[in-house]
């Protein structure tokens, strides 16, 4: 009856480092079937336990200028002396197969995409409160005392970014977020700019079938 847009969504999300995004998206992805984050490229330095290849492909900062020239990204961004950048290929094949696609990206990624496919959908992901966000990142251990004012900082002043993402989701408990992520992705996917086509049966048609229906031959009328 409707023939509605069956491409996957591509879905930014962002927020201050500590926000949990990350978290938020990688148990999204594993309790949905149909939906992909997309690893970025970075020049920073691997932290411990994260992978090559999972968490983030890991290059020189020269391997990621020649890949600029290269045309290789999507979008890409300078994030506290490092780049970080999306990847192009395969985002493509996986909206066209119906795929959702995840950014995991910061504010200055996430207005370049804005520019480029207003269609996406823009999220962000707010700690709780300031104190909750500077208890996760001392949490983490992986960061030396400056890096985590650095990147403290850098949060508060992106917070101010918010007004200009379709959503924000309050990551106050995990679980609890990742049911908005996902009412906000099922909502999304019925809006109407995604119908393509509107084909109904006739009026004609039904109100026929009405006229030759026995069962109401023999209703009488109730007063
Ligand atoms: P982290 O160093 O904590 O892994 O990431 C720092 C920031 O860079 C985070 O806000 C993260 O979302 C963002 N980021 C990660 N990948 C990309 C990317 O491909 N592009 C952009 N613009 N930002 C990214």
């Amino acid at each position: 009856m409707l023939k509605v847009n069956g491409n996957g969504l591509l879905i930014v999300v962002s927020g201050p480092s500590g926000a949990g995004k990350d978290t938020i998206c990688k148990t999204l992805v594993e309790t949905t079937d149909n939906a992909w984050i997309s690893i970025s490229m970075t020049s920073r330095n691997p932290r411990n336990g994260e992978v090559e290849g999972k968490d983030y492909y890991f290059v020189t900062k020269e391997e990621f200028e020649e890949k600029i020239k290269e045309g290789k990204f999507l979008e890409y961004a300078i994030y506290n002396n490092n780049y970080y950048g999306t990847p192009k290929d395969k985002i493509e094949d996986y909206l066209n197969s119906g795929i959702d696609v995840i950014l995991v990206i910061d504010i200055q990624g996430a207005l370049n995409i804005k520019k480029l496919i207003p269609s996406a959908l823009f999220i962000f992901i707010m700690p709780p409160d300031m104190k909750t966000l500077k208890q996760r990142l001392i949490g983490r251990k992986t960061e030396t005392k400056e890096k985590i004012i650095e990147r403290f900082t850098t949060a508060y002043n992106e917070i101010n970014n918010v007004k200009k993402y379709n959503y924000v989701v309050v990551n106050d408990e995990i679980d609890n977020a990742v049911s908005k992520v996902k009412a906000i992705i099922k909502a999304e996917k019925c809006r109407v700019d995604r119908i393509e086509e509107i084909n109904l049966e006739t009026k004609e048609e039904i109100i026929h079938e009405i006229l030759i229906d026995k069962e109401f031959d023999n209703n009488e009328m109730e007063i």
